[in-house]
């Protein structure tokens, strides 16, 4: 039911004895007094009630081609109605969303024109089968903090047979997951860095762990596809050791079959004083997810390097997919097997 436009009671909270609640919906558990915001700036309490103040709040949609979520091995080719909201639950250095990310939603009615009312689920499936759309991706900023529509509007969307993607940092609580996981086909999840210290400096969170944890319960438990994505950021995660740890991390519990791309920084929001991440150290990073026993490893954002970004069957190396660009050309598949040797190739269709 909803109280207001945007605005209806939230999931995932406890009271707290200080008389303030607690969010349980992502690993940053905050502590939310009455009438404030939580970190995200999409979860308010009011009247000893935490609320989500975001419900379809919708502020950016568009046809993408499912490669620039980036989605390579899942569904090539196709068309994917995306949209993204406003927040997030991240506080990252580099991020190349800020202006969605960071503004809080109590001004954005302003700066946006927005508050005609929200998007509704039947909107969205409406949207998306008036444009052949395949499925639909949360993406843009962070759907984890969209968790009410989120959820709401992808059963819808498999009730009416279009694929759902999340496109995420993966900081969400295993109860909220698990309520997602039976209507999620992707989940496209950032691994930014490693470890604790990493997190803390770089995105302002405590329990980084629990992002691995997400991730892999996705895939294990809720058999989500999953491709993982690295931006690479000069001087920050551009060492061996921590891409060694992504890629023997993926390898290990995801399996060879699951897509790392390392993509290159543009400078952005508080690091924009950088320069861009150099050929070089993609090309080592690719390396590297290579020596790791990944099959497939693709470098992302960057033009001119020839055939980093195509499919090979991970058994006798045929050519499966040639991409330029967004432009993706099935070459060598046969359904989801290699069309030469008849190898599973994991690449869902
Ligand atoms: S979802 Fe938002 S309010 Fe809830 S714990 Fe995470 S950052 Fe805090």
């Amino acid at each position: 039911m909803l109280l207001k436009p945007f605005t209806i009671p939230a999931q995932f909270y406890e009271d707290h004895p200080s008389g303030k609640i607690r969010c349980l919906l992502c690993p940053m558990h905050c502590l939310i007094a009455e009438g404030k915001d939580g970190f995200c700036g999409t979860r308010r309490v009011r009247n000893g009630v935490l609320e989500a103040v975001n419900w379809g709040l919708v502020v950016s949609a568009g046809m993408d081609p499912i490669e620039k979520k980036p989605l390579y091995n899942f569904h090539p080719g196709s068309a994917t109605l995306s949209f993204g909201g406003l927040g997030c639950n991240l506080s990252c250095i580099h991020c190349q969303n800020a202006s969605i990310s960071t503004p809080r939603i109590t001004r954005m009615g302003r700066i946006t024109g927005m508050g005609n009312g929200p998007m509704t689920p039947e909107d969205v499936i409406r949207t998306a089968v008036s444009r052949n759309a395949d499925g639909i991706s949360f993406t843009y900023n962070e759907p984890t903090i969209w968790f009410e529509w989120a959820l709401e509007t992808s059963k819808l969307a498999k009730d009416n047979g279009l694929y759902t993607v999340f496109v995420t940092n993966a900081y969400i609580e295993r109860e909220p997951l698990d309520a997602l996981g039976p209507y999620l086909d992707a989940y496209a999840a950032d691994i930014k860095g490693w470890g604790q210290d990493f997190h803390t400096k770089f995105c302002k969170i405590p329990r980084w762990e629990k992002i691995l944890e997400a991730i892999d319960r996705a895939k294990n438990v809720h058999g989500m596809h999953i491709e993982t994505t690295t931006n690479v950021v000069p001087g920050y995660n551009d060492d061996d050791t921590t891409l060694n740890s992504i890629a023997g991390w993926v390898t290990e519990k995801l399996g060879p079959l699951t897509p790392w791309h390392v993509s290159r920084f543009i400078p952005h929001h508080k690091l924009g004083h950088l320069d861009p991440t150099p050929a070089d150290t993609l090309i080592r990073a690719r390396k590297i997810g290579l020596d790791a026993g990944l099959k497939y490893v693709y470098i992302g954002n960057v033009h001119g390097l020839e055939g980093v970004e195509d499919s090979h069957c991970p058994k006798c190396g045929e050519l499966l997919i040639k991409r330029t660009g967004y432009y993706t050309r099935i070459t060598g598949l046969d359904g989801d097997k290699c069309a030469k040797c008849g190898e599973a190739t994991g690449i869902v269709r």
